[in-house]
């Protein structure tokens, strides 16, 4: 079956859903969105949302921390462009419905974060992203120009490649018609053509065993972008928390703010060693990347699962008033954290690079955009600056959404595109086969690609990521297509480039840390 659309939008994250907004106004938009409307990393997010809104700080102060943070790969001008536009896009925010904490006088309430000079980050309380999300959500389902399509999987991208022309990388004149959506419910595979392609499909998360990610942060639209011939770059800045909890078989982790370790909470090794300011003088208060480094090496070299992070000398008034939210999580699962240390784990937590675009948020595909966490926009660099994803995919939503609305008459449905083709596919005969692979997929990007990476390591994970895409993209052309069938392919995809881009780094930057090159190669 084919169907026709202005826009065609890939996920319900902020992202997604503000493009899907702003465009609604000129066009019939379809949202796509793999799980239910609101289930999204957006949802997750604790902290807030970076904006100059105090006297005492200014949009250089905020510039300037940012690029500290991305260690030298942050593109300035971009960089500039977001600080300045954030106080206007958080009006916006606010002018849709959603609600951020004020102080007694009515003013925001800004918190201050890891890497801020100033107190900047907009909340509401500690579930900024849920607040976002549902209200977004909300207004999206009462657009009468927004139709919203639920577990509906985007497979692949349609260019010139579905028209039987040869589509190189580089070329320059890739167009996207749309994509082959499978509907999870009935099975079908819908050839959707749409003037305009929009991917908002997050993260990475699920590369890796232990994430703060939901499961729908599988790289779809990285890896959908890449089979398209599109470009991609930066993928080796993965960012890792430093404290998730550990509690084995729950996805996604629970994250544990670093504002507990500057409340006074100390990392110690499982015997009782504090073992932070051995690494750094600042001690458990060093900045993020350098903390999940030091308890990823701590663990690998003493083979434990996890660290401890101990609250047992506070005042157990005070810490449990201050973070009432993470006191209820231990206590579910029998940690009392006034008298018992909580156990620890890095989380892999975001990916700076993605699909490169540019300032209006075009890929180097024709007729698609790319906006949130699937895309590289400059912004982050290296590694990013806490609570500026949210701000980043905010604006670039709008990018995108006026860049497309100017545009959209000059585009037509591709007629010619043909519909999926089913032949050949079966019933897997073993779902048993694709779980397996996602957990050794899983295992060797987190033993060898993770935290601490080595040439040695890099060059393991990648044959052993070879043998399970060789399993899986046999087992793909065979079978009926189900969700766990095709995040794990993206997932591969995605981690194969991971990898690459990885190994093509000779030099320890940002979140990328090798130990075979430890020092940064100032030429880059
Ligand atoms: C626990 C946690 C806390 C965080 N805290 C903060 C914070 O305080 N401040 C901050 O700035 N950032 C924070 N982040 C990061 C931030 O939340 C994300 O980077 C941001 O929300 C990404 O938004 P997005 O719209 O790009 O993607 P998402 O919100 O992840 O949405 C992606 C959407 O795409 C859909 N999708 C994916 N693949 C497909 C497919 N193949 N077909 C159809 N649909 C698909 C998904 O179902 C989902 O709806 C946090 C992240 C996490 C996980």
């Amino acid at each position: 079956m084919k169907r026709k659309v202005d826009f065609l939008v890939i996920g319900s994250g902020l992202a997604g859903m503000m493009f899907a907004l702003k465009v609604a106004k000129k066009g019939k938009v379809l949202l796509v969105t793999k799980a239910d409307l609101e289930e999204s990393s957006t949802r997750y997010a604790q902290g807030g949302i970076a904006a100059v809104l105090s006297d005492r700080d200014s949009f250089e102060k905020h510039i300037e921390d940012t690029l500290i943070s991305g260690d030298g790969l942050c593109n300035r001008e971009v960089v500039e462009m977001v600080v300045r536009e954030a106080p206007e896009k958080v009006k916006e925010l606010v002018d849709l419905g959603v609600e951020f904490d004020k102080n007694a006088s009515g003013e925001p309430d800004l918190s201050k974060e890891g890497g801020h000079s100033e107190s900047r980050i907009l909340h509401y309380k500690d579930i900024t992203g849920k607040n976002i999300e549902e209200t977004l959500a909300g207004r999206v389902r009462e657009n009468r120009n927004i139709e919203v399509w639920e577990q509906a999987f985007a497979i692949d991208l349609m260019t010139q490649h579905h028209l039987g022309r040869l589509v190189k990388r580089w070329h320059k004149d890739i167009a996207c018609y749309g994509a082959y959506i499978l509907d999870l419910k009935t099975r079908d595979v819908i050839t959707v053509l749409a003037k305009v392609t929009v991917v908002a499909t997050g993260g990475v998360g699920n590369l890796y065993q232990t994430t703060t990610n939901p499961p729908v942060a599988t790289g779809d639209g990285i890896a959908m972008v890449y089979r398209a011939k599109g470009i991609i770059e930066n993928m080796e800045f993965v960012q890792f928390h430093p404290t998730s909890l550990y509690h084995p078989g729950e996805r996604p982790s629970f994250l544990i703010t670093e504002a507990l370790r500057g409340f006074g909470a100390v990392l110690r090794t499982l015997d009782g060693e504090k073992f932070m300011h051995k690494y750094d003088p600042r001690g458990c208060l060093a900045p993020r990347d350098i903390v999940a480094r030091t308890i990823d090496t701590e663990m690998k070299v003493r083979g434990d699962d996890y660290v401890w992070l101990d609250c047992t000398h506070l005042d157990p008034e005070e810490l449990v008033s201050r973070f009432p939210n993470i006191h209820r999580k231990c206590l579910s699962i029998g940690i009392d954290m006034r008298k018992n240390p909580i156990p620890v784990v890095p989380a892999a937590h975001y990916l700076c690079g993605g699909v490169k675009v540019d300032t209006r948020a075009r890929t180097s595909i024709s007729r698609l955009y790319a906006v949130g966490e699937v895309s590289s926009t400059g912004m982050h660099g290296a590694n990013r600056l806490a609570s500026n994803s949210l701000l980043e995919a905010v604006v670039f939503a709008d990018h995108a959404a006026e860049d497309a609305l100017a545009h959209l008459d000059e585009y037509s449905w591709e007629e010619k595109i043909p519909e999926w083709d089913y032949e050949g596919t079966s019933h897997p005969e073993e779902m048993v086969l694709v779980t397996q692979d996602y957990k050794e997929m899983q295992m060797v990007m987190s033993n060898y690609v993770g935290i601490v990476r080595s040439n040695l390591r890099l060059q393991r994970a990648l044959t052993r990521l070879e043998i399970i895409y060789n399993e899986t993209e046999e087992l793909y052309k065979k079978s009926v297509l189900s969700r766990k069938l095709c995040e794990l392919r993206n997932l591969i995809n995605v981690g194969y480039l991971v990898i690459k881009m990885a190994q093509a780094r000779h030099e320890s930057r940002g979140l990328h840390y090798n130990i075979d090159y430890p020092g940064k190669n100032d030429q880059t």
